[in-house]
């Protein structure tokens, strides 16, 4: 076959506005999607995210192939297939011999090494579903020596033009509303109920392949519940926008036992693999907000999530890239415990948020951060092990977005480049914000008792042994301050208290 422009579309790019399919000529072009076990197993992945990943890549073939365009695809189990991205790539140049290779840049930085190191002569083209590319992220951080969320947040809502006012100036007169969504959740308040996505035969198919051949990871894809095409994440995003919504600001760092996903979107896996874009999410918000449908701390913390922290991840990702995935300004280097990956844990908190990771591969932000996050920080746990967990477990992980996220915001590990203070937390942060506390084994108003919440000898061991990086930092003064009031033999209580729950860790003993 003679194929002029052979397009190659990779697993998170499924989307029909994707810069290399512009100018794509449906008689002479032809479209590569492959399935390829290396980004299948290069961490081992939830089943639910394979089974979402390739299920949705097989609607949009289908898709496209409706549309007149003529795909090729290769499956999993395809004898022919050579295992990797690159390998592909490579193996269909040499059978049609296109006269030029198209690809959108890539989300993760280790995949768009692999292609280039093929040497085959591939137009890249920029990622136009992000507000801000890479170049202007890069000008935007030249010449700071710290980034501060606050201040590029703002120059997207210029640049979007998104909740301004006629002069110019942020709706409401302030940009962010981030002190009215801290509100725990009333006893007599429910998230609404969640909207299903039953597998229909191309994602059954699917979950069988991925049975077969993923049964050792972690998790099962039994459960899978999750829009896999383009029409159902839009059912999805309306579903949020009317029920969820309104209360999303007031919630948004709430947690409660037995209830998953609270006012939360869950839209980010469709998100980040292009079934939904990101300009029209914050302009229905928007027009939300302007129908009086929403309140603005609602309307501003969501588009801040996106516009701001997601844009702002990413721009610090593809600078810093590769010794960021390195960084550990702490030097920690105690593994990761086995309850990450089996829930066992008598920490309340940590059993429901890793238990819900393991049953639907998500967990909501503050679960992650101040939660799983949390723990591992206080516990000195090497950056790179929980990132590579955060990495398997979600099915919204991607490294690009993964990663500056557990080494920037959660372990504090870039030395303040992402974030101005460590995000560690005692339990009495918890407590405030959840009801997990209240059916836990420990006691969170304890700290050196054997009963007592480990959150809270381990926060303030993480804040003694780390002194001399931390205690400069005016965002921590007041937190010394309490631990310098304190008699030294508190202190020396709870730093044997958390010597006793680092050394069970480290000897594998359930916490
Ligand atoms: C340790 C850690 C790891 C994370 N890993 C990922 C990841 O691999 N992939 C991912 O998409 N998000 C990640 N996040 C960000 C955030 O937790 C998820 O985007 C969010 O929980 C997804 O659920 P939701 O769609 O219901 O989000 P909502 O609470 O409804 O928020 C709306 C959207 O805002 C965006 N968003 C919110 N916070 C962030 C953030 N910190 N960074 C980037 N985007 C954000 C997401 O696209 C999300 O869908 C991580 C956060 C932490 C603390
Ligand atoms: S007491 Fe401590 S460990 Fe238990 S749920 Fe509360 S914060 Fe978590």
């Amino acid at each position: 076959m003679t194929v002029q422009a052979l397009r190659l579309v990779l697993g998170d790019q499924l989307s029909c506005e994707l810069a290399s399919l512009q100018h794509l000529d449906p008689l002479h072009d032809c479209v590569l999607l492959a399935e390829v076990a290396e980004e299948a197993r290069h961490v081992p992945h939830h089943p639910q995210k394979i089974a979402f990943v390739l299920s949705a890549m097989r609607h949009f073939a289908q898709a496209l192939r409706q549309r007149g365009v003529r795909v090729e695809y290769v499956t999993l189990n395809d004898p022919a297939n050579t295992g990797s991205l690159a390998g592909e790539l490579q193996r269909f140049v040499q059978d049609v011999r296109p006269q030029s290779i198209h690809i959108t840049e890539a989300g993760d930085w280790r995949v768009e090494q692999a292609l280039n190191a093929t040497g085959l002569p591939i137009t890249w083209h920029a990622a136009t579903r992000c507000i801000c590319s890479r170049g202007e992220f890069a000008r935007w951080a030249t010449g700071r020596k710290q980034l501060r969320l606050e201040f590029f947040y703002r120059e997207m809502r210029r640049k979007t033009r998104l909740l301004l006012d006629a002069n110019g100036a942020p709706e409401g007169g302030a940009w962010n509303f981030d002190a009215d969504n801290r509100k725990p959740l009333p006893k007599n308040v429910r998230g609404p109920l969640v909207a299903h996505f039953p597998p229909d035969a191309l994602t059954s198919e699917v979950l069988a392949l991925v049975a077969e051949q993923f049964s050792e990871h972690y998790g099962s894809a039994t459960n899978m519940d999750y829009p896999v095409t383009a029409h159902e994440a839009e059912q999805l995003w309306q579903h949020f926008l009317a029920f969820a919504l309104p209360a999303f600001g007031d919630y948004q760092d709430a947690m409660a036992q037995g209830e998953p996903f609270l006012f939360h979107s869950r839209i980010s896996a469709a998100l980040n693999i292009g079934l939904l874009e990101v300009r029209r999410l914050c302009a229905d918000v928007e027009a939300a907000y302007r129908a009086g449908k929403v309140p603005l701390n609602a309307a501003e913390g969501f588009i801040r999530q996106l516009i701001g922290w997601r844009e702002y991840v990413r721009g610090i990702y593809w600078l810093k890239m590769p010794e960021y995935a390195h960084s550990n300004q702490f030097n920690n280097h105690r593994t990761l415990p086995d309850f990450y990956w089996t829930a066992k844990t008598r920490m309340n908190c940590m059993q429901q948020s890793i238990q819900q990771t393991v049953d639907y591969a998500y967990a909501h932000h503050i679960q992650r951060l101040m939660v799983t996050g949390n723990f591992a920080l206080l516990a000195g746990i090497k950056p790179q092990a929980i990132s590579d967990w955060y990495l398997a477990v979600y099915m919204d992980a991607f490294e690009w977005v993964e990663l500056p996220n557990v080494i920037g915001m959660v372990m504090h590990a870039d030395a303040g480049y992402l974030g101005s203070k460590p995000y560690c937390a005692s339990g009495q942060y918890i407590k405030r914000m959840s009801n997990y506390c209240e059916n836990c084994a420990y006691n969170v108003r304890e700290s050196t008792s054997e009963r007592a919440c480990p959150f809270n000898a381990l926060y303030w061991h993480f804040l003694m042994r780390h002194r001399t990086l931390l205690a400069a930092n005016p965002r921590l003064a007041m937190v010394y301050r309490t631990l310098d009031a304190m008699p030294e033999a508190k202190q020396q209580a709870l730093w044997q208290r958390a010597e006793t729950w680092l050394s069970r860790l480290d000897a594998g003993e359930t916490v």
